[in-house]
């Protein structure tokens, strides 16, 4: 018989069913046994009698997160027997067949709490494990739910979903570089990319229009709560746009998200309230204000967006991936424009710490989800970015040579956004931190406990890629 999920078995009192699932508990009350089994979709109970000896004995055997195969007849339960907790509470299962698919070491830790009392190494080491319980099974469900309605949104609104290289060159988004070392090209390496960035802006250049991406980032930064070396971001480019047609379907993508997939929750503002970079620090001091009327209240949430941010700053000097050479750095995206009445600033190089980007953050909750801008599609106003940063025009051209001509060949006025789907889903399913609504995330130290990586290579591969490694 072919094997049905748990959740089915709800309405089918008096039919035969198999069932494939894991030993939730077992509660041995003498004469009976029950076994509570569990699959993806839900739990049932299934009674063992000792009429039934064979079964009875097996069931005596099995331990939590064995798995089974049981057929069986559904049956009602006696009223007072109802659990009204669990869907499958008003019925059980006689069992007619029992076979161990699998047997189980006994956990580490248990399953049928939340997870949030244990030990983080332990679950990140155990994660298959961990990903067992209810609440992480629930959020990686709901992760693909909201991913699924992004994709079946944007495809209605005319985006094409288009894959970009992981195997790249450096393109500064603030962080430090990944960097693989190529073995065909000794002494070279690709870096992983901190954001697609100028893929997406060649893809406007290609005449796509409307471009979007599930997109992995990778950032070598000090890991914290809400960050990840690799995430994922909703990438999105589009041409023939201003900033507000970015922010307004940006907009109505999260207001829809939410009201669909998450009805429970209710939007403090509608429209979200725009701020500049200025107005939010004055009254706020922070440029990720948390607007909530009722800070404790998890179903309340308040986007916001941030404008008019500074596009420069003084240099730290510190070399932290932010390519800056001169007194100046990007505070965003170096490919930003300006604001369009400080475009003449920008070209000419004066007044650099009031020229205003055309960057628009999304804020949600006192976390930041998202920004984007509207790009210079002109040769000449990109180039005059990395000239203020302090770079030589024989550098420009090594380093961003290739997004220059392509500006040369025809590009369309564009601009995007990448809202990060980890911290979206963090807030939304009202986790600590981003690593709960990840499936395999890093460490606090930026290690994959369970894989054991990062590893060392063998002399062989060293020697394969022209790598020699100083001992520290
Ligand atoms: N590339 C930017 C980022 O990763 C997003 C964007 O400007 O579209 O933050």
């Amino acid at each position: 018989m072919k094997r049905i999920s748990i959740s089915e078995t709800a309405n089918k009192a008096g039919e035969k069913v198999t069932l494939c699932g894991w030993v939730h508990t077992r509660r041995d009350h003498g004469k009976l046994i029950f076994i509570d089994l569990r699959d993806r979709s839900g739990i049932i109970q299934i009674v063992f009698t000792p009429d039934k000896k064979e079964f009875y004995e097996t069931a005596n055997k099995v331990r939590p997160e064995w798995v089974l195969r049981v057929a069986g007849t559904v049956s009602a339960r006696p009223e007072k027997m109802f659990n009204n907790e669990i869907p499958t509470g008003k019925i059980e299962l006689q069992p007619e067949s029992v076979e161990i698919l699998s047997e189980a070491l006994t956990p580490p830790f248990a399953l049928d709490t939340n997870g949030l009392e244990i030990g983080e190494e332990n679950r990140m080491k155990y994660r298959y494990l961990d990903l067992r319980r209810d609440r992480m099974k629930n959020n990686m469900i709901m992760r693909h739910r909201v991913i699924k309605f992004f994709r079946d949104y944007l495809d209605k609104e005319g985006f094409v979903e288009i894959e970009t290289p992981l195997l790249t060159k450096s393109t500064p988004e603030g962080a430090r570089d990944y960097v693989v070392p190529s073995r065909l090209h000794p002494g070279e390496f690709f870096a992983l990319p901190q954001s697609p960035q100028q893929y997406k802006q060649l893809l406007m250049v290609a005449g796509f229009e409307k471009y979007f991406q599930i997109a992995r980032c990778f950032r070598d930064e000090d890991t914290r709560g809400d960050r990840q070396p690799e995430f994922t971001q909703l990438d999105m480019e589009m041409s023939f746009v201003e900033r507000e047609d970015v922010m307004d379907i940006t907009e109505s993508l999260f207001i829809e998200t939410v009201e669909k997939l998450f009805p429970e929750k209710k939007i403090t503002q509608k429209p979200f309230p725009r701020l500049s970079y200025r107005e939010a620090m004055e009254k706020y001091g922070s440029d990720k204000p948390d607007l909530r009327k009722n800070k404790t209240d998890s179903n309340e949430l308040s986007f916001a967006w941030i404008t008019d941010f500074p596009f420069f700053e003084p240099s730290a000097g510190s070399g932290q991936g932010k390519t800056d050479k001169g007194g100046w750095t990007f505070t965003h995206n170096p490919f930003s424009a300006p604001k369009k009445e400080h475009m003449g600033w920008l070209l000419e190089g004066k007044n650099i710490g009031e020229i205003l980007t055309t960057q628009y953050d999304l804020a949600l909750n006192g976390f930041e989800i998202g920004g984007g801008s509207i790009r210079n599609h002109r040769p000449e106003a990109l180039k005059a970015v990395f000239k203020i940063m302090g770079f030589s025009d024989e550098e420009i051209e090594k380093g961003f040579g290739h997004m220059l001509r392509a500006l040369e060949f025809g590009a369309p006025p564009h601009g995007g956004i990448a809202p990060g789907i980890d911290r979206f889903l963090m807030v939304l399913m009202n986790e600590p931190n981003i690593r709960e609504v990840i499936a395999f995330p890093k460490t606090g130290d930026g290690r994959d406990l369970m894989m054991e990586a990062p590893s060392e290579l063998s002399m062989g591969q060293l020697n394969e890629l022209g790598l020699d490694i100083k001992k520290k």
